[in-house]
């Protein structure tokens, strides 16, 4: 096991009744907020409302900035941190998933600093204040209800990048599961695999003596995948719900990476799909993980072994590692398929004319990944693995 440390100062508010904290949880930072949210979702399940009420109730003064699309935009966030800055915002809240969190994390960034805050997102380091936020999450997917990351697409320089510094984990996080109970299948699905995507960014590792978060990893995939067939047959199952909620939450907090290198070379991959494409995060995911399976587990057999022996049930055969190791991949991507994700680019009719350019977009900045460093043709033979 690494050396770490370890600290999530996120405090999770989590049940039927979580929303009633919500003043309380703000007036800690100020009174004027600035509620960020996306579409029309929480004026149709009625959680603005609920929201809105509270906030008068004890009363805030709140302006708004919404319309955040997924895969959200630098020009939203540029227009949320110049109205946070005129009408001197001292809390964000974020009301949403991962692209309304990222959003309200970004204009946090920018309230309080001069800079141009898309150099951050190209590798230049960020030492300003940060705007205090709190998350009232609708979608478990991202995590980034707890953690330290936002990531942003730049249309007119065709990036979909991220950037993470300790100062942007929200304050807090409102985590009611019968908010989740209106979405739609193929964002449940979506979802899902993004939080088992977290897990196996952190599980496929080449660090030894990791037995406890390889345990935590697995317990964790093992709940998903019992949980997730049940949501989709009953969207209103409040505690397959509850569970999820929480896997998230627990997949990208920080914990399940203590005392081990993480990879996330596929989260880099899989963003320039979203780049190119425009498509929802968790699919580009179900997409790229068994292409970046296929090609790298004879790194590591016995780690992809064992996680098919403990994920997926699979008898390891002793005299043929590779094997085990390609079945646990194969029922990955029959898992994938059951629920209803794409698996392959053509899924999605995407075929290779974009793919040399995805794949030097990639690597621009060097290599990405960690259980084995991905250089510009194996980003291109990965893609090629996925069509
Ligand atoms: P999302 O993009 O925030 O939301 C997806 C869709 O779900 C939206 O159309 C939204 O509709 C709808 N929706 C959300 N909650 C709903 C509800 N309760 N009922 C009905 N519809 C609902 O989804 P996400 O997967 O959470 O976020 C994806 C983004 O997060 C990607 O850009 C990804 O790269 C990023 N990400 C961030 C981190 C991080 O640590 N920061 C980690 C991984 C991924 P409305 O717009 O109408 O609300
Ligand atoms: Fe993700």
């Amino acid at each position: 096991m690494l050396d770490f440390n370890f600290q999530n100062e996120t405090k999770i508010i989590f049940g039927k009744n979580s929303f009633d904290d919500l003043s309380k949880e703000i007036s800690k930072w100020g009174r004027k907020v600035l509620l960020v949210y996306g579409g029309n979702s929480i004026k149709k399940n009625g959680i603005y409302d609920k929201v809105v009420a509270q906030l008068d109730k004890n009363q805030l003064i709140f302006e708004e900035i919404s319309g955040v699309k997924p895969n959200p935009r630098l020009d939203l966030v540029l227009e949320g941190i110049d109205k946070a800055r005129k009408s001197d915002i001292d809390f964000i809240l974020a009301v949403g998933g991962g692209s309304v969190i990222d959003t309200a994390k970004a204009i946090a960034m920018g309230a309080k600093c001069n800079k141009d805050i898309w150099s951050c997102f190209s590798g230049e380091v960020f030492e300003n204040e940060v705007l205090p936020l709190g998350t009232i999450l609708t979608i478990p997917a991202a995590g980034s209800e707890s953690s330290t990351t936002t990531v942003i697409t730049n249309q007119d320089k065709g990036l979909k990048r991220a950037f993470s510094t300790e100062e942007l984990r929200p304050k807090f996080a409102i985590l009611n599961p019968e908010t989740t109970f209106t979405l739609p299948q193929k964002q449940t699905i979506a979802g899902a695999i993004d939080i088992m995507a977290h897990v196996f960014e952190r599980y496929f590792t080449n660090t030894e003596n990791v037995d406890l978060t390889d345990r935590l990893c697995e317990g964790l995939l093992k709940i998903l995948i019992k949980n997730i067939p049940i949501v989709l047959e009953e969207p209103e199952n409040y505690h397959a719900r509850a569970e999820i909620m929480w896997a998230g939450t627990l997949a990208h907090n920080g914990l399940l990476g203590t005392g081990r290198e993480e990879d996330w070379g596929s989260h880099m991959i899989a963003h320039e799909i979203s780049a190119q494409y425009d498509i929802t995060h968790g699919f580009t995911l179900s997409i790229i993980f068994p292409a970046w399976m296929k090609y790298v587990y004879k790194t590591n057999t016995n780690r992809f072994a064992q996680f098919a022996n403990r994920v997926w049930n699979i008898e390891i055969d002793l005299d043929n590692l590779d094997r085990t190791a390609m079945e646990g991949i194969f029922e990955t991507e029959k898992f994938f398929k059951q629920i209803g994700a794409p698996t392959r680019l053509r899924d999605l009719n995407i075929h290779d004319e974009h793919l040399e350019n995805m794949s030097h977009k990639c690597t621009m900045n060097g290599s990405v990944g960690n259980f084995i460093k991905l250089h510009q043709g194996d980003v291109n033979k990965i893609f090629k693995l996925a069509l």
